[in-house]
């Protein structure tokens, strides 16, 4: 290892055939400056904080000079986008390798905003401050709240502009993930390569993120159940909290099972299973409710890219890979629901469990009920005023709740914790999130920013008094419709 500074790559991906990835060096920029330095992660990584939160760092995090060890790469992937199927690649992104955690984890580095590569296409391999600054607050925020997702160690400012439809500050963020291995990396594979190419990288998946399969008669189809049953977790974890990741393009989804790609993604404030914020979502492909499904059809796509290695006969492997795909939906409910008995509060399960949980939801749908809070005030005596509490569809569905809490024997204190745990009393509210990325991007005031940061480190933890407006969902005249791509 890197004795000052802690970094200790492996290059595993470079023993891929060369079809995989285009070794390319970053840009470098003009005046890179650290904005963002997460310490915390930093020393979970195996990285010397004092040596990297520095003008140093700064260089490294820029792609001006690389770590002892970095052999930059960027990465040839496919994917369906919108239901159609294109040819990609790291088009502003590099991987600069892996590190090996000193808990022996191996996590990739990867530059985003780093320079244009050969999947640039007409793209300039940049990328702006605010963008950068939301990607690395919602990821932190969703790793708070107990979802997969891959990480962010830090942003620097470049001091050079990027041109979007206005000159816009330019960025770099570091992010880390179990790897970029990516649905889309299979689908490339099966259209640029051989079934040996699909085999090496399957060999290489299971190898990394799913060695137990290695031991299964059938390793492919243990692969293929694996990552079946890690995203219809994460869909599952997603739905739970209220998150729309907007973009679910085979090209966004992990093979290792954590979100990745955090470009028009947002969370839900008043519950409506119709909800779409992306720009580019003119079908609603993408909305709220819409993504077990679009899960399972992306997991269908990748299944695809599976059937030469699942059996020799064709009919075989497709009868295969149907019955794993046919799982999807009980595996999405065996993580959904029992999250959800926990946002309620239910230790035990029942069979009108299922009913009582669709009515709340019913009636919080007509009453535009704020998702979030709905269920972290569900246990508040002291919320009777509410316009949720004020209707009698709810009075009476709040009856049967109780009742079905007092068959638990538990008093109201006890379960009200284990309801805290599940349901979070601040999320990376759209209205919050864009208030403090003004404030950084225009005013160059990254107070607001941090302090919105620091709030999402605990979610499920209740506000001090001086934060308790963080919970508060946007006024009419602040509500935010649309996001966009990356920027
Ligand atoms: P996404 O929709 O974020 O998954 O991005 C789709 C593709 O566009 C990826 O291959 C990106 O690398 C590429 N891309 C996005 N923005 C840029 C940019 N500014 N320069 C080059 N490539 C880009
Ligand atoms: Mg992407
Ligand atoms: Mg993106």
């Amino acid at each position: 290892t890197s004795a000052q500074t802690g970094w200790n790559f492996d290059n595993s991906y470079l023993k891929l055939p060369d079809m995989f990835y285009q070794r390319q060096a970053p840009v470098a920029v003009r005046d890179p400056q650290l904005t963002l330095f997460n310490h915390l992660l930093a020393e979970q990584l195996g990285l010397k904080s004092q040596e990297l939160n520095t003008s140093r760092g700064a260089e490294i995090f820029a792609g001006n000079l690389l770590p002892p060890g970095a052999v930059p790469l960027a990465q040839a992937y496919a994917g369906h986008q919108f239901g159609g199927f294109t040819m990609l690649g790291d088009g502003r992104a590099l991987l600069l390798g892996e590190q090996i955690t000193p808990a022996g984890e191996r996590v990739d580095i990867q530059l985003k905003g780093s320079g244009q590569t050969p999947f640039s296409r007409r793209g300039d391999g940049r990328a702006a401050l605010g963008p950068m600054l939301r990607e690395y607050l919602i990821s932190e925020a969703m790793h708070a709240l107990g979802i997969p997702t891959n990480r962010s160690l830090a942003v620097v400012t470049t001091g050079e502009s990027v041109r979007r439809d206005t000159l816009l500050p330019g960025a770099v963020l570091t992010r880390v993930a179990a790897s970029h291995l990516r649905v889309g990396t299979f689908e490339y594979a099966a259209w640029r390569g051989t079934r040996d190419d699909v085999k090496i990288l399957a060999d290489y998946c299971i190898h990394r993120h799913y060695p137990e399969a290695a031991a299964q008669d059938n390793p492919y189809l243990a692969l293929l159940e694996a990552v079946i049953d890690r995203q219809a977790a994460l869909v599952a974890g997603w739905l739970l909290i209220g998150f729309i990741h907007g973009v679910m393009n085979t090209d966004n989804v992990s093979i290792a099972g954590e979100t990745i790609d955090y470009g028009p993604c947002a969370f839900m404030d008043a519950y409506n299973p119709a909800t779409v914020f992306s720009s580019i979502d003119h079908q609603g492909r993408y909305a709220y409710a819409n993504q077990p499904p679009i899960t399972q059809w992306n997991l269908t796509r990748f299944a695809e890219t599976l059937l030469p290695l699942l059996a020799e006969q064709q009919k075989t492997a497709v009868a295969m890979a149907q019955q794993a795909l046919d799982q999807f939906e009980s595996r999405f409910r065996r993580y959904w629901l029992p999250g959800m008995r926990g946002k309620l509060g239910l230790l035990d399960e029942q069979e009108q469990d299922v009913a009582l949980i669709d009515d709340l939801l019913a009636i919080m749908q007509r009453l535009r009920a704020d998702y979030t809070n709905s269920f972290r005030d569900l246990a508040d005596e002291q919320l009777t005023h509410s316009e949720l509490h004020q209707d009698a569809a709810f009075q009476e569905w709040h009856k049967r709740w109780r009742e079905r809490l007092a068959q638990q024997g538990q008093p109201l204190r006890t379960v009200r914790k284990i309801m805290d745990r599940h349901n979070p009393a601040v999320i990376p509210r759209n209205h919050r999130v864009e208030g403090a990325l003004t404030a950084a991007e225009q005013d160059g005031n990254l107070q607001p920013f941090e302090h919105l940061l620091r709030i999402l480190a605990t979610p499920y933890a209740d506000l001090a008094d001086a934060d308790r407006d963080y919970r508060e969902p946007p006024e009419p005249s602040n509500r935010i419709y649309q996001t966009f791509c990356g920027t």
